[in-house]
């Protein structure tokens, strides 16, 4: 039995003084068990929800990271930075991050290394744009990224991975996968990770379908065999909102 996990992913926005607010919204009505809560802030947030957040289930995670323990990458943050301020997950490969900040499927790979190091959970996303679905090219990116994503790991480091496939013409657009074509998708992600690293890891590695995810329709994706959770964007910035997602996977 995988646990299911859904991690909000905040993106650029939120001031420390709106996390707060969010964290003392969201502490006074967690109450579902079972599931795993994890929130990705800005980075200049990060302390102060972790502080916020202590003692209770809800985990913070960071966007992205850099793959160096320290040096001279000016503007950058490392795992060890991370780990510090008490963040325990951090998002990789997001495809905002492919799209405008030049990260690819080495930079990624050089990232999820650095994370594990650290014990970091690294939430790695892949997914297809709309002109490589059309040319029904989705399993092949997916491959690719995965592969690139997870080159030279063990296979116990996969297993503690988390994997989120998110098709970008699905992101922050209103226009979600079926949650039988996520699930398509998906299952054939898994299946490149049996063919890697074994059935059994395949087995154990959580993936979630991100995309336009709303407590409207999370019940659909959850109802699905391979899909282990949502990474959602929009619907996680209100506390009653993300608390609903929680509710519903
Ligand atoms: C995301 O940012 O990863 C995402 C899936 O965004 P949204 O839920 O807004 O589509």
């Amino acid at each position: 039995m995988r646990t299911p996990i859904i991690a909000g992913n905040w993106k650029m926005f939120k001031t420390i003084a709106e996390a707060k607010a969010f964290a003392a919204e969201a502490k006074a009505g967690n109450n579902t068990s079972g599931v795993q809560k994890v929130i990705c802030a800005p980075f200049t947030a990060l302390a102060a929800l972790t502080e916020a957040l202590a003692g209770t289930d809800i985990a913070v995670g960071a966007q992205n990271m850099h793959f160096a323990e320290q040096g001279a990458y000016t503007g950058e943050v490392s795992a060890s930075m991370l780990k510090e301020i008490g963040v325990e997950y951090v998002i990789l490969g997001h495809s905002e991050r492919r799209q405008y900040f030049n990260e690819t499927d080495e930079t990624v790979n050089q990232k999820v290394v650095a994370a594990l190091a650290a014990d970091l959970v690294p939430i790695v996303c892949v997914g297809e744009s709309l002109e490589q679905r059309e040319a029904g090219e989705t399993a092949n990116v997916v491959r690719t990224q995965t592969e690139g994503a997870f080159a030279g790991l063990t296979a116990e480091q996969v297993a503690k991975a988390i994997i989120a496939y998110e098709p970008i013409w699905a992101i922050g657009t209103g226009k979600s996968s079926t949650a039988e074509d996520a699930n398509e998708t998906i299952a054939i992600i898994r299946s490149v990770v049996a063919e890697r690293f074994g059935q059994e890891t395949a087995e154990a590695v959580r993936i979630q379908y991100g995309g336009s995810v709303k407590p409207e329709n999370i019940a659909s994706y959850m109802a699905q065999p391979d899909i282990d959770g949502a990474l959602v964007g929009g619907a996680s910035l209100a506390a009653d909102s993300y608390l609903q997602l929680v509710a519903g996977a």
